[in-house]
């Protein structure tokens, strides 16, 4: 479709009611909460994760991203587009961000809001970043919920983490996620490039243009 989804549009053709079911099929999944959520298919998860990015920029002009080595290169790539700075962090064995150095890297730039990319699953370990423990590392390194956004990249394991039985929760719930994006064509094998970006309604509002 061309254009918002969920906003009618005066050319006839067009798909939109089925774009909406895919994305409130994902605000479901994701428990997104149901009268602040907004989202689109993408043409992949890159674009999901340049827009989660653009959201956090038009948040947070002066953040700061952090994200592990191990990170898709959609997420620099962000940073390039954008202009916006990015701090590098080193992984676990595992393919984890390291939480210590994350730690006293946010330290370092205290004053800075924090634009955090959590990985949820890595493109050659799949790797997933703990999201409890990053929450728990933004606060005890003195960031509030005003001074910090969180996106997650979920390209691969978004989509199946809420099937799998014991694993970490992956959800808007706790109220400290801001974005989710998905492809389509890695797990879920869609035969044509596509993905999904979920985020929050009053992001997307910042970003709203009348034409
Ligand atoms: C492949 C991948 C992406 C980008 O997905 P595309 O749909 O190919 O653009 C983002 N993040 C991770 C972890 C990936 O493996």
């Amino acid at each position: 479709n061309l254009g918002d989804p969920f906003v009618p549009s005066n050319y006839g053709v067009h798909s939109r009611q089925f774009e909406v079911a895919v994305v409130d099929f994902f605000a479901k999944l994701w428990k997104a909460p149901e009268d602040d959520y907004w989202g689109y298919v993408t043409t992949c998860g890159t674009e999901g994760n340049l827009h989660g990015m653009l959201l956090a920029r038009e948040t947070f002009p002066d953040g700061v991203i952090y994200t592990s080595k191990e990170t898709h290169y959609s997420i620099f790539k962000a940073a390039n587009y954008y202009r916006m700075d990015i701090e590098v962090i080193p992984t676990l064995p595992v393919g984890e961000i390291d939480y210590d150095v994350l730690e006293k890297a946010l330290v370092a730039n205290k004053g800075r809001p924090a634009i955090m990319n959590v990985n949820i699953g890595t493109t050659v370990k799949g790797a997933v970043d703990n999201l409890d423990r990053i929450l728990g590392t933004l606060k005890t390194a003195g960031y509030p919920r005003e001074q910090y956004h969180v996106h997650c990249d979920g390209a691969l394991f978004a989509m199946m983490m809420p099937f799998v039985e014991d694993a970490p929760e992956l959800s808007f719930t706790s109220g400290h996620v801001d974005s989710i994006a998905v492809s389509g064509h890695k797990m879920l094998g869609c035969p044509m490039p596509c993905g999904v970006a979920l985020t929050r309604r009053t992001h997307v509002e910042k970003v709203e243009q009348r034409i």
